[in-house]
Formats: C-alpha cells, structure tokens, sequence
C-alpha cells in the first residue's frame, strides 16, 4: 500500500487523513460519481515543483464537463485551486517527491442518478511516489475486457466510477500473472493500459493510439509527444493493432504513477529481447529531467 500523507484538504479546512469522509448516501459513493486528477510533486531544497498543474485543473474542468457536472468549474478558478493544493502540501510539508490526487465529488444526498447543479467537494491529498508498474521492464497481458467505448463512459473523462473497467482488466491480468492489462477498444485496436498510456516504435517511428481510441487523453502522453517531436523523432498518433505491439521494436508505456516505463513482454511475446530500447531510454531521461528540473517550457510550478 502507497503511504497516505496525515493531512487532507476537504474543502474548505486542512483536516487529519481519518476526518475527510464522505457519507455513504452521497452520489460519489453510491454511483461512483467524482472526478479527479494525479500529479507529480518534486520535492527539492525544501521547495515544491508541480509539474503541469494548469493541464491537470484543465482536465478536472473538462471531465467534469462531459459528465455534466457543473459546479466545480463555477466555484474553482485556476488560481483558487492552486492555491489549495499549496495549503495542502505545506501542510504535510514532504521531504520526498510525492503523487497529489484531486477529486471532485458529488456529495449531495441520495439525488438519484443525475449530475447537473449538485454540490460538489473538492479533496486534495499526498501519497508517497511508488510507481504503480515495473520501471525495468514489465509484463502486459491483453485484456478480455474491453475499454469502455465513449458512447458508454468516456475514457476522456477521469471518471472515478469507470475505475471498475480498469480494476477488472488489472485485476485479470494480475491472476494471469502479468504486470497490467492492455486494453482494447470495442473494435479490437489498442487504447491503453488500466492507468497508464502506451507507445510503440517501428523503425524510428513512435507510435501511440490516437485520442480517438477510447483513452485517457494523459498529460505525459502529450508530453512525451512533445519531447520526441522536439528531438526530430517522426511521431503518429494513429490506430494501432495488437500484433503490432509484437512486432514493436520498442513499447513503453506513461503516466503519473507510471513514470516512463519499457515493456519486455506482451502475451507471451518478448518485446526487444526483454531489453531497455534506445528511444525509450532517451525519452525517459528527457521526461524525467521535466518533471525535476525547470525548463522554458513552463512546465513546474512552484508551490
Ligand atoms: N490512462 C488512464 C486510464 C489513467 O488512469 C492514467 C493515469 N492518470 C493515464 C492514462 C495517464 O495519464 P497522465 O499522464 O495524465 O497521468
């Protein structure tokens, strides 16, 4: 288990981690209905580095608008938000780099199954930085589980309740005795892991499905994009198969938890002679470096 940092924002107080509760009779908890966000906070010198905050408060605003869920954006401006995460992590004060998680929960009462006007709360809190996959090479398995298509729940919005379609294609993968799952979508092409996004190289080419490919539109995706680009490297965001994973000369995978992280197995298959790729190691040292250390491209904000 990743460690809880002691204290919580729970609007609109700093409180001890076993006081930030929701009643069991709120929509967050009866349908699953909150949205939220993962970041990175690098901890240096005693001075906190969040990386692409206005990206993340970008993503809670408009998952909450595809859901329909209206007050957050009413209540939250940019610099409100940030200004509570910054109480928060002063608060647990960490000596460490650290995951903040920020949800937006329905906590009305037993409205039944809606989403507009109803209040809302917004929680912050801290966990220590475990990856939640393998950094040295992991194993995936695909999954029988099929990504929930947009029409259904969109992966474009991080929807807390949608969280069970990962569970179930993670949880399967795990009792198969893989790291994760890869997921496809109802047509069969490849979307995603269950938390992470994935890319693949073909002769010099990255290759990642397009955000049309029912997936979490990841903000180390695009900036892993961004940093191949800015290194020359040809890059397609298109529709991928699954045998061409097999066939990859590389696969590698991204997100918050996951960091930059290469993949040495796929059903079975050894991907790259179960060895660290030349692109992956270079885009994971570059992605690295952005999320310690401040660039021109704006990227940290001090906390
Ligand atoms: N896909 C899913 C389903 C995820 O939960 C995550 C983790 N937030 C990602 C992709 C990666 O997104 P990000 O880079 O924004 O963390």
């Amino acid at each position: 288990m990743a460690r809880l940092f002691p204290k919580i924002y729970f609007h609109p107080d700093i409180v001890d981690a076993d006081k930030a509760s929701l009643s069991v009779a709120s929509s967050a908890v009866l349908y699953g209905l909150s949205v939220y966000t993962v970041f990175n906070i690098h901890e240096q010198d005693g001075e906190w580095l969040a990386f692409r905050l206005g990206d993340h408060y970008k993503r809670l605003v408009d998952s909450c608008r595809i859901i329909g869920i209206t007050t957050f954006e009413n209540e939250w401006t940019y610099e409100q938000f940030e200004g509570a995460v910054r109480e928060t992590v002063r608060a647990n004060n960490p000596h460490e780099d650290v995951f903040v998680r920020a949800s937006v929960h329905v906590d009305e009462l037993l409205p039944g199954t809606r989403t507009k006007g109803l209040h809302t709360t917004l929680s912050l809190f801290l966990l220590e930085a475990a990856p939640i996959v393998p950094q040295e090479g992991m194993r995936l398995k695909t999954s029988m589980w099929r990504r929930i298509p947009d029409n259904a729940i969109p992966s474009r919005a991080k929807v807390n309740g949608a969280y069970v379609n990962s569970a179930l294609a993670r949880q399967d993968a795990m009792d198969a005795g893989y790291d994760d799952c890869v997921f496809l979508d109802v047509s069969g092409h490849v979307c995603e892991l269950s938390a992470a996004n994935i890319f693949l190289v073909r002769d010099g080419v990255l290759v990642t499905p397009n955000n049309s490919c029912d997936l979490l539109e990841g903000i180390n995706r695009r900036t892993v994009l961004e940093i191949a680009r800015d290194q020359g490297v040809p890059v397609e965001e298109r529709t991928v198969d699954v045998t061409e994973l097999y066939i990859a000369d590389e696969v590698f995978v991204c997100g918050t938890s996951s960091y930059l992280a290469p993949v040495f197995e796929i059903d079975g298959r050894d991907i790259n002679h179960r060895q660290f790729g030349p692109l992956t190691r270079q885009l994971r040292e570059i992605h690295r470096a952005a999320l310690d250390e401040p660039s021109e491209k704006g990227w940290l904000t001090k906390l």
